[in-house]
């Protein structure tokens, strides 16, 4: 069943026939209701079922059907359908639990897109209201200039829902100076499963129902008093079972400061089982405006984890996070490009852990004072000189950034064997720390696995996944672990849940925890508020067994359907070691799919890619906000095609519609944190669709371009016709889906490859002293000749001898070089590989020699650094890769390497503030400091980098009709109103399609930076 087929405005009726045909009666009633009595969207399709049965955990339970409310009360309404019906509910915000607590049987609904509103700003009171959806950083930043902010600062802080938050009781990195969750929440308006709305606020002045309930609570926690005094954990961090102690308080924080009873603090941490939030009460704290960072090196990581206990004594309430980095951290976080230079600013030479000490406040002087008190005890501790000190703000954020990524990084492991969490948060005092972690490494080693350890040093809560391969034995050493480490816990009187909530992986150690006696009055609590069962049932109350295989992703019905693909995936069709980490040998790993389903299966779920303000991913979830169009969406599709779990496989409408609004901008390439590569998966896929769907006219149209552009641009005139008669541009249209509201790149009769720049020959350029090939692509060859020219002028002016590559073969008379993206772009593979093969041998004798191969459009000189590699073209792919660079590449390397004197000395001084706007391809492989710093060899230029993710032209995505709405909406996200923002500013973008978005929308001329430095030359 395709989902535009049940969430398109058909009727209600066909609705239900389609669902009811599909899944079941009840399904098809429950969808056809909520298509009548809302404007919702109803997603009863299987690959929305299936993308909604996942979240960052193991499990995997496949929902009835997803409702994603456009108002709030729709919410009620789909409450009193499922009522009636009899169908379960299933709260969802950002689906980033770790436990399995949004994976459900039922409908879940959705908070994320359309209930996400900021209700009401008290400052004077220090308070916000807000709806359940609304992420926390898009709360802060709402907040910042008001100078407070709401401090309960989760790693996912960017795609986590405050609804999400309160559900599992969260907690952030600066817990100790803020405390959790429960600790920062006044109220909470919230719906009962019986369709009343109560207010949960002060027991005090509560009145009706709630009071009621708050009564009920009381009588249990007097019942239960000695139970409750003697089995509860005595630590900051413990989120299991309900907060029954808000009666009787045992948090080493209070609830409250003045030790009065809030009712909705019995609903923080119920993770959507007790009633569904309809807004929170928050209280705000005040924004520190300094922070310093002290980064503690040890070379022991029982010393670092000893040390805490004394360093958390330190700041006299400044200090507000001690977090830990291990030494297994370090060295993946080394390894990935977006991290690398940052963990590099923090360590000092090799060490085993680092400690990362903050202290915050409005007197940076007094915190500079505290920092060098955290040397000086480190000094005393026997650790001279183990502490960087960090006083700027640029530098702290970036390694917070990579301490934020610490789950992710790990996640980075290729193989089947996979960090696995469920004992990654238990909670012991700080002076048994080192105690702890030691003992449950060695019942790691024990059971032939490792775990790396990160996160809350400072209140006894650090994260440790143990890597399981869970198709194998998995499930079974997880039980053992789990026994093993549940005894260390009660040994040192600590929490074993201690942040991520309980879930379907701790509800069943709930009594362990607590004691039959409290797990019945959490049993009473349940039923006195759902006596119904409808919300979430069977998670904190009567919950499944926590290695149960058939709630899992991965259990063990679970099998890949063999596929030949057309790329080389081998480098993720490997085994790992769990002791060790070390994979085996590419294209070892016994992947059916040779590869690409275990790099499709790198996606764990966490949701980086529903972020909203950092890097480029993913530009199409941040125009829809549909969980379909996140990387997320995406991989699941996939996962659920490869496995046999939808129809059709990777040829199905579903898979298409997933892919659809895909541009290909590589950003989840370098900023998913498991390396996620849609971009290169989006390519296989198409070409499994068209060997079974065909190829659409407008793809055969752009993809030969490169084959026919030659003997277009003799007719220049006559190929512009359809610029110039509107008819034309819609006639173009109704044939090929090219949108007529966008102009096509104009014909040229004289241009670049038939111009008079011929540059060195070959056999020249081979012995010369300054030599470099120039390599010129279709369309900055054809339609923006100025650009290549003006890149052979620069070269020249600098001194280089330019060779400007072109054909060997002669085979294909008046044809250029070309890389094949084109092909690429629409998944013909073997066609790309034909012209990137006649590419690479031209290219070939000047790569073996060493000689720079200098592109100019990224998406096409880069595809020689990434998708010719994994096309078979063997060694010579990587000879070239090695030496083929951007052209603003290769002038900051020479420039380093003091060879651009003679071009710095004739570059005329900068007129204009310069506005930089980086091509995703660009930004993926990190280049955007190399421009910055080309820019900066013209004297007195002061450039501003836009802060975008993808133009929205991506290639033909753009111009077609069906995607000119997102495309530029994309643009509008913040590409254009940068830009609009500064008339007087030249913008510089060096992607084609980016300078074509930059015309259609704002009517400004976008240059190349090679022309840009031209235009500095002398005349
Ligand atoms: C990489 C990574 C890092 C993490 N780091 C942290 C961390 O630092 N600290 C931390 O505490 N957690 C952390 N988590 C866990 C998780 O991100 C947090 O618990 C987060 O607050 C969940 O928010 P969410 O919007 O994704 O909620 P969801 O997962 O969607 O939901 C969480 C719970 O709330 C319930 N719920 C959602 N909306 C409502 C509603 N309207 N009414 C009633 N119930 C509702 C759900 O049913 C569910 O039980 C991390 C997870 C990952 C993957
Ligand atoms: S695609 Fe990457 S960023 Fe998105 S959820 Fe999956 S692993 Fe996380
Ligand atoms: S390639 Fe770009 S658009 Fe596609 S999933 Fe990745 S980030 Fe999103």
């Amino acid at each position: 069943m395709n989902t535009s087929t049940v969430s398109a405005p058909n009727s209600a009726l066909e609705t239900y026939e389609q669902v009811a045909a599909a899944s079941n009666e009840v399904a098809g009633l429950l969808a056809k209701r909520l298509k009548t009595e809302t404007q919702g969207e109803v997603l009863f399709s299987a690959a929305d079922r299936g993308r909604y049965a996942t979240d960052a955990s193991i499990y995997q339970v496949t929902p009835l059907g997803v409702f994603v409310p456009k108002h709030p009360e729709e919410v009620a309404t789909a409450m009193a359908i499922c009522r009636d019906l009899k169908v379960p509910i299933v709260p969802r915000g950002g689906g980033t639990s770790q436990c399995g607590q949004t994976t459900g049987v039922g409908l879940v609904i959705d908070h994320s897109k359309h209930v996400r509103n900021i209700l009401n700003l008290d400052l004077k009171e220090g308070t916000v209201e807000v709806q359940p959806g609304i992420a926390l950083d898009a709360l802060n930043a709402s907040l910042k200039k008001h100078g407070v902010w709401f401090p309960v600062d989760v790693s996912t802080s960017a795609q986590a829902t405050l609804g999400g938050m309160a559900g599992n009781n969260s907690c952030g990195s600066r817990s100790i100076a803020y405390g959790n969750m429960v600790h920062n929440v006044l109220g909470a308006k919230a719906w009962l499963s019986d369709g009343e709305l109560l207010d949960f606020s002060q027991f005090e002045n509560s009145a009706g129902r709630a009071r009621q309930i708050g009564e009920f609570v009381k009588q249990l926690a007097v019942q239960h008093q000695s139970d409750l005094q003697s089995h509860w954990p005595k630590v900051l961090r413990r989120v299991a079972g309900y907060n029954l102690d808000i009666f009787d308080n045992q948090n080493v924080r209070p609830y409250t400061p003045d030790g009065k009873v809030n009712l909705s603090h019995l609903l923080v941490g119920s993770e959507g089982t007790l009633a569904m939030t309809q807004s929170l009460t928050l209280k705000l704290s005040e924004l520190p405006s300094s922070k310093v960072l002290g980064v503690v090196n040890f070379n022991s990581f029982y010393k670092a984890m000893d040390s805490a206990q004394h360093i958390a004594k330190l700041g006299s309430g400044t200090l507000t996070a001690v977090e830990l980095v291990d030494r297994t951290m370090i060295e993946l976080s080394l390894k990935i490009p977006a991290f690398a230079a940052t963990i590099r600013t923090a360590i000092i030479g090799d060490p085993e852990a680092i400690l990362l000490v903050e202290f915050a406040g409005s007197d940076k002087e007094k915190l500079k004072h505290e920092l060098k008190q955290l040397v000086a005890l480190m000094g005393d501790m026997g650790l001279p000189n183990s502490v960087v000190e960090m006083v700027d703000d640029a530098p702290q954020k970036n390694l917070w950034e990579v301490r934020k990524a610490g789950l992710n990084i790990m996640m980075s492991l290729k193989g089947d064997g996979k960090p696995v969490s469920f004992i990654e948060d238990c909670a012991v005092p700080l002076e048994h720390l080192a105690e702890y972690t030691d003992a449950l490494t060695q019942v790691f080693q024990k059971h032939g696995t490792k775990g790396t350890w990160y996160a809350h040093a400072s209140v006894g809560t650090l994260h440790v996944r143990p890597i399981l391969d869970m198709r194998r034995d998995g499930p079974q050493k997880m039980r053992a672990i789990a026994e093993e480490a549940s005894a260390l816990v009660r040994k040192y009187k600590g929490a074993y849940s201690g942040e991520h909530g309980d879930g379907l992986c701790r509800g069943e150690w709930i009594e362990w925890q607590f004691g039959p006696a409290i797990q019945q009055a959490f049993g009473q609590i349940k039923q006195h508020l759902d006596p119904l069962n409808l919300l979430s049932p069977n998670r904190m109350v009567n919950p499944p067994k926590m290695d149960d295989t058939s709630l899992m992703r991965f259990g063990n019905n679970y099998k890949i359907i063999p596929i030949q693909t057309a790329l080389d995936w081998s480098a993720w069709n490997v085994h790992n070691d769990a002791a060790t980490e070390q994979t085996t040998a590419p294209g070892t790993g016994q992947d059916p799919a040779q590869g690409l389903a275990k790099a499709v299966e790198m996606c764990n779920n966490n949701g980086t890619c529903r972020k909203f303000d950092a890097g480029t991913m993913c530009p199409s979830f941040r125009v829809t906000r549909d969980e379909v169009h996140a990387t997320r969406g995406r991989a699941n599709t996939l996962r659920l095609a490869l496995s046999g779990q939808l129809q059709g496989g990777l040829e199905s409408p579903e898979v298409k519609e997933a892919l659809d609004l895909c541009v290909g901008c590589k950003g989840c390439k370098r900023d998913c944190p498991t390396g996620v590569d849609m971009a290169r998966m989006k390519i296989e896929v198409q070409h499994h669709y068209n060997a079974k769907h065909g190829l659409p006219l407008k793809d055969t149209l752009i993809s030969n371009l490169p084959r026919y552009a030659h003997i277009a641009s003799q007719w220049p005139r006559l190929m512009n016709l359809r610029n110039q008669w509107p008819w034309l541009a819609r006639l173009a249209e109704s044939l090929t889906g090219l949108s007529a509201e966008r102009s096509w790149p104009e014909w040229k009769k004289e241009h670049f490859f038939n111009s008079q720049r011929v540059g060195v020959s070959a056999q020249e350029v081979l012995t010369a002293s300054k030599p470099v090939v120039l390599f010129v692509d279709t369309f900055n060859g054809y339609f923006e000749s100025e650009n290549a020219w003006a890149a052979f002028d620069v070269l020249s002016a600098a001194g280089y001898q330019v060779h400007i590559a072109s054909r060997t073969q002669q085979d294909a008379p008046g044809q250029h070089l070309c890389c094949g993206r084109t092909y690429l772009a629409s998944g013909q593979v073997s066609k790309a590989k034909e012209h990137a093969q006649a590419l690479l041998e031209a290219l070939l004798p000047f790569a073996q020699k060493g000689i720079a191969i200098v592109g100019l459009e990224p998406s096409c000189l880069l595809t020689l650094r990434d998708e010719s590699l994994v096309m078979g073209l063997g060694d010579m792919a990587d000879t070239v890769a090695a030496h083929a660079v951007l052209f603003e590449e290769f002038l900051a390397t020479e420039n380093k390497a003091g060879q651009l004197d003679a071009l710095k000395a004739q570059l005329t001084p900068a007129q204009k503030p310069i506005l930089l706007h980086g091509h995703c391809h660009q930004k993926a492989f990190g280049l955007m400091p190399s421009i910055t710093q080309v820019i900066q060899l013209i004297p007195q230029a002061k450039v501003d980098l836009i802060e975008s993710s993808c133009c929205g032209m991506a290639g033909s995505f753009g111009y077609e009709a069906s995607h000119l709405e997102v495309s530029k909406q994309m643009a509008e996200a913040n590409l254009l109103p940068s830009i609009r923002q500064q008339q007087d500013a030249c913008v510089v973008a060096d992607g084609t399609s980016c300078r074509h978005q930059i015309m259609d929308g704002t009517a400004r001329e976008a240059m190349h930076v090679a022309l840009l430095l031209a235009q500095h030359l002398p005349k």
